[in-house]
């Protein structure tokens, strides 16, 4: 008998899913919702579209021949309901698709601002290619934006609105950027860039509510009661998985929808993966949200594995990490790097981060330098590397990530590492160049 896999989403744990699955199961059929007209495309690759970087084709990975290829039926609608009793998902066209195995692969949505004003025309958002093709359309014509929010969202909008000389003023609510994972230069270096290219930054400033004529934004003001004349407030305060078809199927949801290890939910035939899923750790059992592309796709290769009814495999998260660029600086984040706390410009994850880098252990030393071109941080436990942020040049960047996810025993190179004035990124590089002759 076939068996009927139906994948709620067209991200990359969809496509992941589907190619698991055809791996295993040549005749099976598998179903693929889409809402969005765009279908499949490089979501990161929005804010280089944004920035004039890359031209929107460059974002589609995938053509239709491809997709005939993975022999995935594409259906371009939106599931409005689960029936788990009926094994089958409702289409907002009325057609119901019956399953034998379903992923819930609906990503995160951005949550909206909170404040008077918030339903007006103007204020926009970056989730998605019709958000992009907005604020492109919008940029050509305004002078003046606001933006406010933290994490990475926030800064690729004002590269982008200044991109196409859109006058940026962006909001901070607190002292400095991104505290919960970078240190204090970090965020300093950042806003030196985004000064330095055109932005004027505010410091505890407070989004009080928005102003304008006719529903069109035309200032917004402060809690301190500054006002800013603009056409457009972009918000970038963080996203939440879209769980709530699985909520409204009964399915167990915290912030995400439950899985297991195997990234099966609390229903034994429905399986969730990408931004939707919320997953336990194996080591430390900590449920954890990633709002990361290959994390994305690496749940979907382990959902769809087991769809498909592969021998058990667990996801294992391995190291998370994001190569990105801030304000002009090219930075990776890895491992466990940032003390946490709160961030006040964000009331969720950011798109491009996880919630892993926020859990340093108390027990590990960060030393910090500026090295040539590069700035570096490092987490440092007695005998690993636990965590990293390199900026500007990257050089350090591949050899970290390795030494990071293979844990590997660095030995007295901790010690050295943690001596005053240390030179961090020579150590490093002679450690590596060490071991890889070494393993050569
Ligand atoms: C601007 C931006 C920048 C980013 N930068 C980075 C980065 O630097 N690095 C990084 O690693 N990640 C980045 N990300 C995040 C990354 O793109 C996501 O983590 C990844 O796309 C998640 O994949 P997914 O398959 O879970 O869901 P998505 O890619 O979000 O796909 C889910 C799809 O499901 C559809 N859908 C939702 N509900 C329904 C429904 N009921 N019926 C039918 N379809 C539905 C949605 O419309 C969407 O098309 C960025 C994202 C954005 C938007």
């Amino acid at each position: 008998m076939v068996t009927r896999h139906v994948l709620i989403g067209s991200g990359p744990a969809s496509i992941a899913a589907a190619e698991a699955i055809r791996g295993i199961d040549a005749d099976a059929e598998i179903r693929m919702i889409g809402a969005e007209r765009a279908g499949y495309y490089s979501r990161p690759g929005l804010a280089y579209l944004l920035a004039k970087e890359v031209p929107e084709s460059a974002l589609f990975p995938f053509t239709r021949r491809d997709f005939d290829l993975l022999g995935v039926e594409q259906i371009h609608d939106r599931a409005v309901l689960i029936d788990p009793g009926k094994h089958a998902v409702r289409l907002g066209g009325g057609e119901a698709l019956v399953y034998d195995r379903l992923l819930i692969a609906t990503g995160s949505a951005a949550i909206p601002v909170n404040v008077p004003g918030a339903e007006m025309d103007g204020v926009v958002k970056l989730d998605d290619m019709d958000d992009a093709r907005d604020l492109i359309r919008r940029s050509r014509a305004a002078r003046t934006a606001v933006v406010v929010g933290g994490g990475i969202t926030a800064l690729e909008i004002v590269e982008g609105l200044r991109a196409h000389r859109v006058d940026v003023h962006y909001f901070i609510r607190k002292d400095r950027y991104w505290s919960s994972v970078f240190s204090e230069s970090e965020s300093r270096i950042v806003e030196e860039g985004l000064r330095s290219r055109g932005v004027t930054v505010h410091y505890f400033s407070e989004l009080a509510r928005i102003l304008g004529r006719d529903g069109r934004v035309e200032s917004v003001e402060t809690a301190a009661g500054e006002r800013i004349p603009c056409e457009m407030l972009a918000v970038a305060i963080g996203v939440l998985p879209r769980a709530e078809l699985a909520r409204e199927a009964g399915l167990a949801c915290g912030r995400g929808v439950l899985v297991d290890t195997h990234l099966r939910s609390s229903d034994p035939d429905i399986f969730a993966a990408g931004d939707v899923a919320e997953v336990s750790d194996a080591a430390t059992e900590r449920r954890t949200i990633e709002v990361l592309w290959n994390s994305a796709a690496a749940k979907g290769r382990v959902a769809g594995h087991n769809m498909a009814g592969g021998p058990a495999r667990a996801y294992e998260a391995g190291v998370p990490l994001n190569v990105t660029r801030l304000a002009g600086f090219r930075i990776t984040v890895m491992g466990t790097v940032g003390g946490g706390g709160e961030d006040a410009d964000m009331k969720g994850i950011a798109r491009g981060d996880s919630e892993t880098w926020r859990r340093r252990d108390a027990g590990t030393t960060v030393v910090e330098a500026q090295q040539g071109e590069a700035h570096v941080r490092l987490a440092l436990g007695p005998r690993s590397i636990e965590g990293a942020v390199v900026m500007g040049d990257q050089s350090l960047s591949f050899p970290l990530q390795e030494i990071i996810a293979a844990h590997v025993d660095v030995g007295p190179l901790a010690d050295e590492l943690r001596a005053p004035s240390a030179h961090l990124g020579e150590l490093i590089e002679a450690f590596w160049r060490d071991r890889t002759a070494h393993h050569a």
